[in-house]
């Protein structure tokens, strides 16, 4: 036999060992305005940039070359200089009661999760906004993980779009049939911590001439960083949940460190300024259910003054248990006293049922299901985030 094939095959994949670095521009991610400005510095008329929006986020294409309304030579410049990049599935897994989810990687090799989320009216992408959180909410499984990083805007809105291949909804679907309607912010991270990056991504998610979301549809959870609540309000207006988790400060301060930098009144006060916030539109309280912490009729009664003459609701959320979690989750028949008790003053509190549980549907666990941190520098970092005044001062 002779060996000439073999040393063909051997030094052609040595050769292809290491594919340069891909440094063309990508087109996800990019602001109107800034997909504008890019195609008129590659010397193309300003609709070009319209047509390539549509393209992008209304027919979902990956290849430069698919975008056939665009002359060949307007492609193939486009193609030299620009990609249409998605992050890389690493895994995907569907639980019994349909909920779906991703291990997503960027380029450089961080990973985050998205889950889609099954509504009775369709269902929502849970999108993640950091790698790992500043964060160190006690009961979060996201809050034990180091900050590592945000994400720019194009991974935030790139983990939608990897959702919508997944279930083949491109073009974006316009006979309100599509399975993902409804995008919550709700992944790892505080957002609003990434506030330009989830802005911009957000804007491109709401674009009626591209995946066109209306911001009725779109809702931002986060623990309570006040001033940008306020910004979030004047510059999106999309829906609002808190995480509030606690009736008192004495409390707050204790389950979420952000709350000594942000306190109760503070944060009330940013709720009841929140543009549009009506009966029709009202702000969610996420609500952990914690056994004996703050689970009692009394804290129920106490929520109930706090939150007196915001338009809101409530989402009781049974724990969901990690290893090592510092705290058990409420019993069944206590959440239901909880909600009903909430439910007879007048407020919608529905118990949010658990999802995925038989894939670690719970923030940040898929993640960190291979990236566990050692206990002991978990224990240190817990202890220094009760200590640190404003959770958030080491972005
Ligand atoms: N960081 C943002 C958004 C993501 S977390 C925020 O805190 O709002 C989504 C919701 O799940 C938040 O209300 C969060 O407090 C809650 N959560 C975090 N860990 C949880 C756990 N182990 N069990 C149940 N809910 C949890
Ligand atoms: Fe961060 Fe939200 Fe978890 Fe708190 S609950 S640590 S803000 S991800």
């Amino acid at each position: 036999m002779s060996l000439a094939p073999f040393f063909t095959f051997f030094s052609l994949g040595a050769m292809t060992q290491i594919p340069p670095p891909d440094e063309r521009q990508d087109l996800i991610g990019l602001s109107r305005e800034q997909l504008g400005a890019l195609m008129l510095s590659l010397g193309e008329k300003p609709f070009r940039a319209k047509q390539v929006w549509h393209w992008l986020y209304h027919r979902g294409v990956t290849d430069i070359q698919a975008m056939t309304t665009l002359s060949r030579p307007c492609r193939d410049k486009l193609a030299q200089h620009c990609t249409i990049r998605r992050p890389e599935i690493v895994r995907e897994v569907t639980s019994s009661d349909r909920s779906r989810k991703w291990l997503l990687r960027f380029a450089d090799g961080q990973e985050v999760e998205t889950v889609y989320i099954p509504e009775e009216d369709r269902g929502a992408a849970c999108l993640s906004t950091q790698v790992g959180c500043t964060l160190t909410c006690r009961f979060c499984h996201t809050g034990t993980q180091m900050l590592v990083r945000n994400l720019s805007t194009a991974e935030i809105i790139g983990q939608f779009m990897a959702a919508r291949d997944s279930y083949g909804e491109w073009p974006t679907p316009t006979d309100d049939t599509r399975l993902l309607s409804n995008i919550v912010v709700m992944g790892m991270g505080e957002p609003l911590f990434n506030y330009d990056n989830l802005a911009t991504a957000l804007k491109i998610a709401m674009d009626p001439e591209g995946i066109a979301m209306s911001r009725r549809r779109i809702t931002v959870s986060t623990s309570g960083v006040v001033p940008l609540i306020r910004r979030l309000g004047a510059e999106l207006a999309v829906n609002l949940a808190i995480s509030l988790h606690a009736p008192s400060d004495e409390l707050r301060d204790h389950l979420m460190p952000i709350n000594r930098k942000y306190p109760l009144a503070e944060l009330m006060q940013a709720c009841r300024e929140y543009p549009g916030a009506s009966n029709a539109r009202r702000i969610t309280f996420q609500y952990v259910m914690l056994k004996g912490i703050n689970d009692s009729p009394a804290d129920a009664r106490a929520l109930l003054g706090l939150v007196r003459g915001i338009p809101c609701k409530f989402n009781l959320i049974p724990l969901n248990p990690w290893p090592g979690a510092p705290f058990e989750g409420s019993d069944d028949a206590t959440i239901e006293r909880f909600a009903a008790f909430l439910n007879d003053a007048g407020y919608s509190a529905p118990v949010r049922t658990s999802r995925g549980q038989d894939i670690l549907a719970a923030c940040g666990q898929l993640r960190s299901a291979s990236q566990r941190e050692p206990l002991s520098r978990l224990k240190a970092r817990i202890a220094a985030g009760i200590e640190e005044e404003a959770g958030h001062r080491r972005l």
